[in-house]
């Protein structure tokens, strides 16, 4: 059975209503998709929203920083006591030391790919993370369409797992819905925001993707 880890980024009324409504239900992770209108255009979820939104509720979190400097952003939520793991991107560099500090602060450390950047660019990588999180569009907007080349990355992921005998996760974010989740076997987590949230039986969508 998949973990599944809901973003709350799309929501039908408030961000504080959908965080409530998910407490509700069993997904195993809330998933905190911050952004700092430099990696992508977008601002949203930042360090202040999340402490007043998730800090110290019931629930662990999944925190996905799209983000061009991720230290002062994990500075800032570093004292959170329910996160289970920062991810960040590979495509802004300097990975080793921003998996060195995730890790020194007891957290684990999550290693996103967009669409365009093969596995290949973060094989040196893999025995350093706990989870690898495959991007199936562009972040940036919800509800787009899952971009098909992507889907590979989860079996290539799990080859060399097994090659090597490494332990991350795999996860994977952007354009899961009832249609794509066949396509989507083999994940540890699946993500998905506007296809759970907006949707009237919350419950009933995490159990789909499950
Ligand atoms: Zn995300």
């Amino acid at each position: 059975m998949m973990k599944t880890s809901i973003s709350i980024t799309k929501v039908k009324t408030t961000r504080e209503d959908i965080v409530k409504e998910l407490l509700n239900t069993n997904t195993d992770y809330l998933h905190i998709d911050m952004m700092d209108g430099k990696f992508v255009t977008n601002t949203q979820l930042l360090p202040k929203e999340v402490l007043s939104l998730c800090d110290g509720v019931d629930r662990k979190l999944d925190i996905h920083m799209m983000v061009v400097d991720p230290i002062k952003y994990i500075r800032e939520l570093q004292f959170m006591t329910n996160i289970n793991n920062i991810t960040i991107h590979s495509e802004i560099g300097n990975t080793n030391y921003y998996l060195e500090c995730i890790h020194s602060l007891g957290f684990k450390a999550g290693l996103a790919i967009n669409p365009d950047t093969e596995v290949n660019k973060i094989l040196q990588y893999l025995d350093d993370v706990d989870i690898v999180l495959i991007m199936g569009v562009f972040p940036g907007l919800g509800g787009q369409e899952i971009i098909p080349s992507t889907i590979n990355k989860i079996k290539e992921l799990q080859e060399l797992r097994e090659k090597y005998n490494l332990s991350f996760e795999i996860e994977f974010d952007g354009g899961v819905n009832k249609e794509t989740r066949p396509m989507l076997e083999g994940l540890d987590t699946i993500v998905s925001g506007s296809y759970v949230c907006l949707s009237d039986d919350i419950q009933s969508r995490i159990n789909e993707l499950r």
